[in-house]
């Protein structure tokens, strides 16, 4: 097998790769930097993808006079976590937030502002204005920047590489990883790894995640023996089904007061709301609140648009019927432009037809477990940004996810760039053997059924019965030899098992034969692989 050599690799192109990369080779330039992408560096992860109007990154400048600091930031979170956030790595995050923008902001990045002063924005689950834009491309902004910089620094830059798994030396040490790029296989020896790879929103059938979404970080980290944290916790949310293109439905849409419709022509919103509570009223709050939680009333109208799919009065495409053709096309060129000319550009006009819309997968909270350096408790192991878990509990105020990979992969990068620095020589191996088998036709057939049972069972309403069938599922393929299709069930089974195990509802983990919060499951869930290679939970 072909072996590359560095004292650093950083897995993963998005803005905690980017960060992380940038930090190390900056504290230590005397160290061999290579970050290994899955697709192209500056246009594979979530960062990048420009699917919603406007893409946050939340710190406490208080830019709005609204009187915010990192006191007030510290708390939102602590409260929208709803008791499962990490008090420690929330204080660092409120903390520093200000400072790493502030540095993104010195190397060129240009927030969104009005007459020279920047616009902070207020997203759900915060009280204040705190969100720094650049509209919808705000990750792209951040990771252009770094991507300059990590250049000129001298990072090596690997693309269109799949990491496919970590290797450990004679010492247990983690001693780089193997990857795939084409159909040739790649050694990268390395004193240190640091993963970024992002969430894992392909694992579902409907989701607005990029391809290379699937989760790899996750599996190697397990394998290797961290611990994951808060798997059951994920962002849902409603985007256009048709047309065809990857956009949320953002929060200000529901202002417009849409009629939704099922497949028959029925509303269906008002069945799904208790007594005393109006369709009119769930709308109002789904304006403040764009991810599914039980947090608020805005619930039910996730709740109603997942169940008329389910139980099968959905639309072809897995969607309802979303009409605002009442608001006049200046309302909707005032209220929502981009929202207006991104689907007309797609061949549909707001203002002359419905369009269809349903609940997906946007991205996680849950994750690698790390301390406030980003280390997993792995030797010679880090991990940063969407990968990681901890810092956002059982839900999360909107425009964390960005900072927290700046934060973190500030701190993850420069501890790994010392961790390498101090080590004398790398850990060795004996043979380099990496058993791949390759996709056959029947894995590819399981992996399109996982995804459609994952989405069903595991999303927006859980039950004992549907992550059962979960799990019977993921044991009648257990043991699959292709890595790919064992990622897969090995992801399955870590949320279903989390999800089965958390016998109330919180945050975005809504079990409907445990609807109420139990305040005795103010617990977390950690996850880590048992003897037998099966996911083995404990509280925290
Ligand atoms: C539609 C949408 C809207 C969002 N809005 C907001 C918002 O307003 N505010 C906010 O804070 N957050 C938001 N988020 C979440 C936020 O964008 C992400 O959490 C964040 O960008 C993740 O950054 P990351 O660097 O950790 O991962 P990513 O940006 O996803 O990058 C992961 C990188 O790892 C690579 N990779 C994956 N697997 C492998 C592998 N096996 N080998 C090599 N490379 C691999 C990928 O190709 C990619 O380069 C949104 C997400 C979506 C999808």
């Amino acid at each position: 097998m072909e072996k590359i050599d560095c004292d650093i690799l950083i897995v993963g192109g998005g803005a905690a790769g980017s960060r992380a990369a940038y930090e190390a080779k900056k504290l230590c330039p005397e160290l061999k930097v290579i970050m290994a992408v899955r697709g192209g560096f500056g246009s594979s992860g979530s960062t990048n993808l420009m699917a919603s109007e406007s893409l946050g990154i939340n710190a406490p400048f208080n830019f709005m006079d609204d009187g915010d600091n990192s006191e007030v930031f510290y708390k939102d979170m602590m409260d929208t976590g709803a008791g499962l956030a990490d008090p420690n790595l929330c204080r660092i995050l409120a903390n520093e937030s200000c400072k790493r923008v502030e540095e993104l902001i010195a190397l060129g990045v240009k927030f969104d502002s009005r007459d020279g002063k920047i616009i902070q924005r207020k997203l759900s689950g915060c009280t204040k204005a705190r969100s720094l834009t650049c509209g919808g491309s705000t990750g792209r902004e951040i990771v252009r920047v770094l991507k300059r910089e990590i250049k000129k620094l001298g990072v090596e830059v690997v693309e269109d590489i799949r990491i496919l798994d970590l290797v450990k030396g004679d010492n247990g040490k983690v001693c780089g990883a193997v990857g795939l790029i084409g159909e040739k296989f790649i050694y990268i020896q390395a004193k240190a790894v640091v993963i970024a790879t992002g969430g894992a929103g392909r694992i579902f059938k409907y989701n607005v995640n990029p391809l290379s979404l699937e989760g790899d970080g996750w599996c190697m980290a397990y394998r290797a023996g961290a611990r994951l944290i808060n798997m059951e916790f994920f962002q849902i949310g409603p985007a256009v089904f048709k047309p065809n293109i990857m956009f949320i439905i953002h929060s200000h849409m529901w202002r417009l007061k849409p009629r939704l419709t099922n497949v028959y022509g029925e509303e269906f919103l008002n069945k799904y709301c208790p007594l005393g509570i109006e369709p009119s009223e769930v709308m109002v709050l789904k304006a403040m609140s764009y991810p599914f939680s039980v947090r608020t009333d805005a619930k039910y109208l996730d709740i109603a648009i997942f169940k008329e799919f389910t139980e099968g009065r959905g639309t072809d495409t897995g969607g309802v019927y979303f009409d605002v053709t009442h608001v006049s096309q200046e309302t909707l060129l005032d209220k929502a432009p981009i929202t207006y000319q991104i689907l007309k550009q797609a061949g549909a006009d707001l203002a002359k037809e419905r369009i269809e819309i349903g609940m997906v997968v946007q991205n996680f909270n849950g994750g690698i477990l790390i301390d406030s350096n980003g280390y997993t408790g792995v030797e010679g192991l880090f991990a940063a940004g969407e990968v990681t878990g901890g810092v956002h509990g059982a839900d999360r105020p909107g425009g964390n996810n960005l900072i927290d990979t700046q934060v973190f992969g500030y701190r993850a990068g420069r501890a790994c760039a010392e961790y390498a620095s101090s080590i004398e020589r790398k850990p060795q191996i004996e043979d380099i053997s990496f058993n791949f088998s390759t996709i056959t036709k029947e894995d590819e057939l399981i992996i399109k059924k996982s995804e459609e049972i994952y989405y069903k069972n595991l999303t927006v309403i859980r039950n004992r019965l549907g992550l059962e069938d979960v799990l019977r599922f993921i044991d009648s393929y257990w043991g699959r030899p292709n890595i790919v299709v064992q990622n897969r069930l090995l992801l399955g089974s870590l949320i279903a098992r989390a999800a089965l195990m958390r016998e109330e509802s919180r945050g975005t983990h809504y079990r409907e034969d445990f609807p109420k919060t139990n305040p005795l499951w103010t617990k977390r869930i950690l996850i880590l692989k048992s003897e037998k290679g099966y996911p083995s939970l404990e509280l925290l």
